[in-house]
């Protein structure tokens, strides 16, 4: 088993994130599945990914 894309085919901007899209359910991999989103998204765009606690 594993998460499904965050990208749709065809579908050029669209992003999803959250559990629907993450394996398991509930708040953590919703979490989890949108810090990993907004990493991809920072080395797309050039910009170093930093998180705060
Ligand atoms: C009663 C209840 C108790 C819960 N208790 C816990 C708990 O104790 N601990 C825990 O970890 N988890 C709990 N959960 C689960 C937790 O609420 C979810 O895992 C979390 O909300 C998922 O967040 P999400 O942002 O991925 O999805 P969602 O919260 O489902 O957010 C998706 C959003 O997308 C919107 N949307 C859908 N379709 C479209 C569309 N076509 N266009 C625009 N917007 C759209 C929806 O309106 C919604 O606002 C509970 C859930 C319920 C129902």
């Amino acid at each position: 088993m594993k998460n499904l894309g965050f990208t749709l085919p065809g579908l050029a901007n669209f992003y999803m994130h959250g559990q629907w899209v993450a394996l398991g359910g509930g708040l953590p991999p919703a979490g989890f599945n949108g810090r990993a989103l907004a990493r991809i998204l920072c080395k797309k765009h050039g910009k170093r990914f930093a998180a705060a606690e």
